[in-house]
């Protein structure tokens, strides 16, 4: 086990003031598998305003639930030893009481992977057989699973999360117990149920989670309820709409949440809008347009920040439309978009045409690979796309005599649409020119 710097003075502090203390949780999973902690968690037998004095800077994240976080090099939440009340509202315990037994503190965790605590002196502390599941690649809860998901639900969400991240297979209580208790799910704050959901979607793993467990989806989102099961009865696909979804997601490059979150709900609109044609043949048309509204309304609910809800709304809505084939296309769509979205929404339409039936995967690709070779030959000639960008500006064309206000705007517009178009040279005289025939 190799501590962290900053979690080691924390223990070495503790336990040199007479507390015992452990690393717990995560960190030791993490470090268990050979993988980096995102965060070192330290518990101690110390009450929270011992804690407090030991350290210059804390800061009293949780004081009356017993945790203080140390202003390290990094931060290290420190955590009092404690059991915990019951659930009354299936949120919060309705008390905690401090106690200086490490195993009751495991006992309330959810499951054995993150139930293990670690001390230089004690070495691993493991009562619930934590390593060998993890060894096993087995998430099983601690205790009896359908009481402790009653207790937390979001437990069963992070269950989703682990399974993602981790490629774990469920232990059959457990997995039985998830779903039974999933519509427990409708009374978690959407904060929670939001971060989660994200945690789910940034997994290698993401196909066994939310392919395994559509109904505990459901119930945390219900608005992707009507995708799961849905038939596309399509030469182009092979998949249900669901799991077509899901295979997308997968398909995407981990790190790129909002393109994940964007494939996600690429489809919502498919089970609204579609009909069938006199050939038999299942149709979609309009499913971007009316996915981004119900996307726009689900992503409002969840609390999303304005910033991915604006991307992934527009992905949605634009993510069957095809690229452009033409020099003058790609930079009026750069130009609408931004590189950034651009380069999105291409990863959105790879993701979406290797999830197909192979015939249509290898025709959407072809057209894919061009479009994006397309896009590479645009951008490296660096093409003005903004009125800032052009050659000219508001003062020359006062000096033609154009008046102060919006006329300038509306002329640097149309001098710019032009330029994009590829009709008119971004140099002040072709400008200027221009600007003279158009006054
Ligand atoms: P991550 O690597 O994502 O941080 P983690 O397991 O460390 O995963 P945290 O949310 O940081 O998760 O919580 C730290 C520890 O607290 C967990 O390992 C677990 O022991 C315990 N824990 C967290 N949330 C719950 C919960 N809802 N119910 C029971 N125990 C929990
Ligand atoms: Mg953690």
């Amino acid at each position: 086990m190799k501590l962290d710097a900053s979690a080691q003075y924390v223990l070495d502090r503790l336990r040199g003031a007479g507390y015992p203390a452990w690393a717990v949780g995560g960190c030791v999973r993490d470090c268990l598998l050979g993988a980096e902690p995102a965060d070192w968690d330290v518990c101690t037998a110390a009450l929270p305003e011992q804690t407090a004095a030991l350290f210059e800077r804390v800061a009293l994240t949780g004081e009356k639930h017993g945790t203080v976080t140390a202003l390290l090099d990094r931060p290290i939440e420190i955590t009092t030893l404690r059991t915990e009340g019951a659930y009354l509202d299936r949120r919060r315990p309705s008390g905690v009481s401090f106690t200086d037994d490490i195993r009751a503190d495991l006992a309330r965790r959810d499951f054995t992977i993150n139930a293990m605590a670690w001390s230089p002196e004690d070495g691993l502390v493991d009562p619930f057989g934590g390593r060998d599941d993890l060894a096993a690649g087995v998430l099983r809860c601690v205790g009896e699973p359908a009481a402790r998901f009653s207790e937390d639900a979001l437990r069963i969400l992070r269950a989703l999360r682990f399974i993602s991240r981790l490629g774990l297979t469920v232990e059959p209580e457990t997995d039985r117990a998830m779903r039974e208790c999933a519509h427990y799910l409708g009374e978690i704050s959407v904060e929670r149920v939001y971060s989660e959901l994200l945690g789910i979607l940034r997994g290698g793993h993401v196909c066994a989670a939310l392919l395994g467990f559509p109904d505990v989806v459901s119930a945390a989102v219900p608005e992707l309820a009507p995708m799961v099961g849905f038939e596309q009865h399509s030469r182009h696909h092979i998949y249900d709409v669901w799991e077509h979804t899901v295979r997308t997601v997968a398909a995407a490059p981990e790190t790129e949440t909002t393109v994940r979150l964007a494939l996600l709900l690429h489809d919502m609109g498919k089970p609204a809008m579609f009909y069938m044609d006199e050939t038999g043949h299942g149709r979609f048309r309009g499913h971007g347009a009316a996915g981004s509204e119900m996307a726009e309304a689900c992503l409002r609910r969840l609390k999303t920040d304005r910033e991915t809800r604006e991307a992934v709304t527009l992905l949605v809505k634009i993510h069957d439309e095809p690229l452009p084939d033409t020099e003058a296309g790609m930079r009026r769509m750069l130009a609408k978009l931004g590189e950034k979205t651009l380069r999105m929404l291409i990863e959105v339409k790879r993701a979406d045409a290797v999830a197909r039936a192979p015939d249509s995967a290898e025709s959407r690709l072809g057209w894919l690979s061009e479009g994006e070779a397309l896009f590479e030959r645009v951008l490296e000639k660096k093409p003005c796309l903004t009125v800032a960008e052009l050659e000219t500006g508001g003062a020359e064309l006062m000096e033609l005599g154009v008046p102060r206000g919006p006329e300038i705007g509306r002329l640097l517009e149309a001098l710019l649409g032009e330029v994009i178009d590829g009709k008119l040279e971004n140099s002040r005289e072709a400008l200027l020119r221009r600007a003279r025939e158009l006054i």
